[in-house]
């Protein structure tokens, strides 16, 4: 159990894309920059031509830190918390788990694939490594 976002019209797309196997990234149709987080006016060029574009759903450890705290009872530790630079959405960091692997095996720089955890209408997108 985690805490859920509240789904909003700017939001949705991202959290509910992994019901296709989506990850969605809003994109400014202006000055062509992604925008995360979900927000209604693009921050480079204030633009409200704002649209949510599929990814790969590929990208790197840009740096990540191992919980060790159980914060409540139902919680598996250790776990990966990780900051992930998209490939094809530059400037775009999404802080998510690393799944699927020791955390002893996660690495800065590791390449990772996206994959979604659903929880009622959210599907939270979370990360595997790559094998290589
Ligand atoms: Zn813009």
């Amino acid at each position: 159990m985690r805490a859920l976002p509240r789904l909003d019209s700017v939001n949705r797309d991202f959290w509910t894309g992994g019901e296709l196997g989506e990850l969605r990234i809003l994109h400014c149709a202006d000055c062509d920059q992604f925008i995360h987080p979900p927000r209604p006016v693009c921050r480079h060029c204030l633009s409200e031509n704002l649209k949510s574009k599929a990814v790969s759903g590929n990208g790197v450890i840009d740096t990540f830190t191992i919980n060790h705290q159980q914060w409540h009872p139902q919680m598996d530790v250790p776990f990966v918390i990780a900051r992930v630079a998209l490939d094809d959405a530059p400037g775009v960091y999404l802080t998510t788990n690393i799944v699927g692997c020791d955390v002893s095996e996660v690495d800065i720089g590791d390449q990772v694939q996206v994959t979604f955890l659903q929880q009622d209408d959210v599907f939270l997108p979370i990360f595997e490594k790559v094998a290589k």
